[in-house]
């Protein structure tokens, strides 16, 4: 006899980052993770600092500096706002307070990684819903429901992906599913999405006691080494992920950063405003040599090729030229590669690369 985990455990398969080194090479240009490549905010640099003198304070738990300048920019209530240790960590959360063994969520077929571990770890099943084209398909989701259903997760956009499901959608979707069931929007790309019919969710969490949305500091804030999230929905829910969460969740660094990160408009939009330029043109040329760009409004392309050792040749003549991109067989999409938009440097060295590797 030995002690054994809960739920076969042992089972997961761990969550693997992207690369971030090439053996042998010294300048790497990363595009691996979605990271925001015009770094942070200098405001949240220096509050970052500041922190470094009060090293042996205990955070805040209650995160109320952050909590504040998120509602002061939303126009939201602070009350009905979690802060977590990245949105990771809210993922986590709501298995813990919503899932038994035996449960079921549903998610789309390419549906971000994190939603099937948290899954497995509570014993519950996650279930995937057929997309089209890349595309999340709001009847495949509805097709997908039982009474073992607790929670649609929807990531919109979507990763790796880089599609998204209208509003009007969404909508059609949350007014057709059970009220007993939570429907969680993954807002994390929310603020690079430029198309009139997108909408984070806000409103939905804002008046539904069955939906949540979920936002990061960790892409278009430029802050994923300090792990900040936050989520925002009905007061009930909060309040069961206020209990589970750990007292100190969030660190005093993180939180004082991220205060200054929220506060910084001025970083957002010219992140904003740098990533629809280069996704535009970057989309424009993968097509226009020969590979498939699929349309993404995030910041990151899915490039589709002939097949996987296609996709996997790229990937080695990319490393060879310093840049490394997501390989996301562990998606199910062996025969394509998820490429972040970078500097305009790294966005150039892409292309180059790109053109040399078609022969173009
Ligand atoms: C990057 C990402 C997140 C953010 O994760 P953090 O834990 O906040 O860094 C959440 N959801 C999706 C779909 C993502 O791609």
């Amino acid at each position: 006899m030995r002690p054994e985990p809960i739920n076969n455990i042992l089972d997961i398969v761990p969550y693997k980052g992207g690369e971030a080194t090439i053996e042998g090479v010294d300048k790497v240009y990363k595009l691996s993770s979605n990271e925001n490549p015009l770094g942070f905010s200098n405001a949240a640099a220096e509050a970052f600092k500041d922190a470094s003198g009060e090293l042996n304070i205990y955070p805040d738990g209650a995160h109320e500096e952050l909590k504040n300048a998120i509602a002061k920019r939303y126009g939201i209530d602070e009350n009905r706002i979690v802060c977590t240790n990245g949105s990771d960590e809210v993922f986590q959360l709501l298995g813990r307070a919503f899932l038994n063994p035996g449960d079921e969520i549903i998610q789309s077929e390419y549906g971000f990684l994190v939603y099937r571990l948290i899954a497995q770890q509570a014993g519950a099943i996650c279930v995937s819903a057929k997309t089209k084209d890349y595309q999340t398909q709001i009847d495949a989701i509805l097709a997908a429901i039982t009474p073992k259903t607790k929670i649609i997760f929807i990531d919109n956009p979507s990763n790796p992906t880089g599609t998204y499901v209208s509003f009007d959608e969404i909508k059609r979707l949350h007014s057709a599913i059970p009220s007993n069931i939570l429907f969680v929007l993954d807002a994390a790309y929310a603020e690079y999405v430029n198309a009139n019919d997108y909408a984070s969710g806000i409103e939905l969490a804002g008046e539904f006691e069955n939906v949540l949305m979920t936002r990061t500091f960790s892409k278009i804030h430029g802050l994923a080494a300090l792990r900040i999230g936050w989520t925002y929905g009905p007061q009930r829910i909060i309040d069961a992920l206020q209990r589970v969460r750990s007292p100190f969740n969030v660190s005093l660094p993180a939180l004082k950063a991220g205060t200054a990160a929220m506060n910084d408009g001025d970083f957002t939009q010219n992140s904003a405003a740098h990533n629809q330029k280069w996704l535009g043109e970057l989309s424009q040329i993968i097509n226009e040599i020969g590979l498939k760009a699929i349309p993404s409004v995030t910041n990151f392309i899915m490039v589709e090729f002939k097949d996987a050792k296609h996709a996997d040749d790229c990937d080695i003549f990319l490393k060879t030229k310093g840049l490394i991109v997501r390989k996301i067989g562990a998606y199910n999409l062996p025969n394509c590669l998820r490429i972040s938009i970078g500097t305009d440097d790294a966005n150039r060295r892409l292309i180059a690369a790109l053109k040399e590797f078609m022969g173009k």
